[in-house]
């Protein structure tokens, strides 16, 4: 039996923080455990640590967990909207690529990083760093 991999996170740190508050201070730019500092320095690269509370983040590796999560929530906007548009509307194919083609690459960009924030919370309040080297995984 394999034992469980050690967590990310050193033993007598701060605690996890809640779940909810993670999600939402991440989707804000906000750090997840204070809600205080930044948690990016650009516009989707994590600050290393956070300015009020020293939480870090450069350890956290959310990969591609972001842009699948976005792809997700744009496909199931974008798509039921082509086809409500091709059902009612029935428009010349250029229309619907005019329309539909800078939608979703609108969206992707609004939601990238609330969700690239939140996913950083997610895995703060998870304890996991997404990186198999640090946490002594397989
Ligand atoms: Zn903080």
């Amino acid at each position: 039996m394999v034992p469980p991999p050690a967590s990310a996170f050193p033993a007598g740190g701060p605690p996890p923080p809640p779940l909810l508050p993670a999600l939402l201070r991440g989707a804000g730019g906000r750090c997840p455990s204070c809600g205080q500092g930044r948690l990016f320095r650009g516009f989707l690269r994590p600050a290393p640590i956070c300015s009020a509370c020293g939480t870090g983040f450069a350890r956290i590796r959310s990969d591609d967990a972001p842009p699948y999560v976005t792809l997700f929530i744009v496909g199931h906007v974008v798509v039921p909207l082509m086809l409500m548009a091709e059902r009612d509307l029935a428009p010349p194919l250029w229309q619907m690529a005019a329309l539909f083609l800078p939608l979703a690459a609108l969206l992707s960009l609004a939601l990238i990083r609330p969700v690239k924030g939140a996913t950083i919370g997610l895995m703060l309040h998870l304890g996991i760093s997404g990186d198999d080297q640090a946490s002594g995984g397989a």
